[in-house]
């Protein structure tokens, strides 16, 4: 029997969005102004613009223009990977024997495999059209910096990037195809920076953090004619270009004349998150529909549930503006264990503002029952799904199972932001039974809180 929707929802290429939707535009509560770290007024994009491209820095502070224009040189760049599909998950309904509707929107068929590539892409436009020659940014688990050589591959920019050092040497792979479209790819902590040496001189053994790749990248941008800084995650312009996810979304379900009655993403620094709710949570926002929105991240770094609202840099070398937002403090290290990404100290300060105001809910999950649930959706759907993505499904499996509980047929739609190909050695580690949960103790955390600046702002 044919089903009524299909079970890929694609929309056309003409249909695809031609504007950013910036959701700051339609919030009556704001999130606080970013800070400078040295005045703690309000930064202004004179600021910003040494490290920062212009145009990303006018997104940055621009809270309202609710639609931004996407330039025809970067639509040209999203048609390359772009519509993504909206898939109606037929087959992990039926091994649920839920009666909930689920969907979801898969970002990981481009070569990054993840939903990054849709802001490499603006951000990398944006240095070009400024004469910019080169870019330095950071990358954790490698899906960023992989996005950002593409992005440099397409535009013919240079790039930098400094990958935690972990990180470098569990996925060679990655550095691989980084380096193979063309970008510099430096384990971090490196001896190329002041902030690298420094890191280095403490702990020589150090395995690198985020936030101290992040202090690398900007001192080079920095210190470099003709280069700037470019982050893939967190700040409200990354979030901005995400939400091409949700357009797409929204058209898709429209087509249809489906309504969520959930949406669930994970969050690491809340850009793919923040992409797919932001044109759900304008209409909620307006009072024309009661969704709910599930933030999911990992229980070893949980900056929602167990974080601090307050201003706070977002590297380790403390030389970033300061940020509002929920966070563990920019020295925190999530422990060595955890294998399913999302760990960033901090989280975009437009989630966080929807989070203290109730708009938002948040729940942590361990890593052993995400790969779980990541087992049970590649069975049924067949897509070898992320670490990262896998806290949302694992949200949507407990959403629809509760579904079954109740006779509700509720729609529940989720965001899978990537693949997780590069991701094997903790695939192999969890089906060794060797991947263990280690939920930080609230001593653990206060470490992390301890340094958060002790600014009046934050009194
Ligand atoms: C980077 C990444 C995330 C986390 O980043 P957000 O900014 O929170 O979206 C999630 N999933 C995948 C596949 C990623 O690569």
């Amino acid at each position: 029997m044919k089903n009524k929707i299909p079970t890929r929802i694609y929309l056309n290429e003409d249909e695809m969005p031609k504007f950013w939707y910036n959701l700051r535009a339609d919030m009556k509560n704001k999130p606080d102004p970013i800070l400078h770290p040295g005045t703690l007024k309000p930064v202004v994009p004179a600021d910003m613009e040494p490290i920062f491209c212009k145009e990303s820095v006018r997104q940055e502070l621009d809270e309202t223009t609710r639609f931004i224009p996407i330039p025809e040189g970067i639509q040209d760049f999203y048609r390359a990977f772009r519509p993504s599909p909206l898939i109606r998950a037929y087959y992990l309904e039926k091994v649920l024997g839920t009666p909930a509707e689920i969907y979801y929107k898969f970002e990981g068929t481009n070569t990054s495999g993840s939903h990054k590539l849709n802001s490499a892409g603006p951000q990398t436009f944006f240095a070009k059209e400024e004469g910019l020659t080169s870019l330095a940014t950071e990358t954790g688990a490698g899906q960023w910096g992989t996005a950002m050589a593409m992005a440099c591959g397409f535009y013919g920019l240079d790039l930098t990037v400094y990958m935690v050092k972990v990180s470098s040497e569990q996925k060679p792979y990655r550095k691989a195809v980084m380096e193979t479209y063309g970008a510099k790819v430096i384990p971090s902590p490196s001896n190329t920076t002041d902030s690298g040496r420094k890191i280095l001189e403490g702990d020589p053994n150090t395995g690198g953090s985020l936030g101290c790749a992040i202090s690398e990248a900007i001192e080079t941008a920095a210190k470099t004619k003709g280069c700037r800084y470019v982050l893939g995650s967190v700040l409200n312009h990354v979030l901005l270009h995400q939400t091409v996810i949700g357009l797409e979304t929204k058209a898709a379900l429209d087509k249809y004349g489906i309504k969520p009655d959930i949406m669930i993403g994970c969050a690491g620094g809340g850009s793919n998150l923040g992409g797919l709710i932001s044109p759900f949570m304008g209409e909620k926002l307006a009072g024309k529909s009661d969704t709910r929105f599930i933030a999911v991240e990992p229980a070893s770094c949980p900056s929602f549930t167990r974080g601090r609202y307050v201003y706070d840099f977002g590297d380790t070398a403390k030389t970033t503006p300061l940020l509002r937002m929920q966070t563990l403090g920019n020295g925190y290290i999530p422990s060595a264990n955890h294998a399913g990404g999302l760990r960033y100290h901090g989280m975009n300060p437009v989630l966080s503002k929807l989070y203290k105001d109730g708009l938002l809910e948040a729940q942590a999950e361990t890593q052993t029952e995400v790969f779980e649930a990541a087992v049970k959706f590649m069975k049924a759907e067949g897509i070898l799904p992320a670490p990262e993505s896998s806290h949302a499904i694992k949200a949507a499996i407990d959403e629809a199972l509760l579904c079954k509980k109740t006779g509700e047929k509720k729609v529940i739609v989720f965001g899978l932001s990537g693949t997780g190909y590069f991701d094997l050695q903790a695939y192999m580690s969890y089906n060794a039974k060797t991947l263990s949960d280690k939920v930080p103790t609230d001593e653990d955390l206060q470490k992390g809180f301890d340094t958060i600046p002790d600014i009046p702002q934050n009194k």
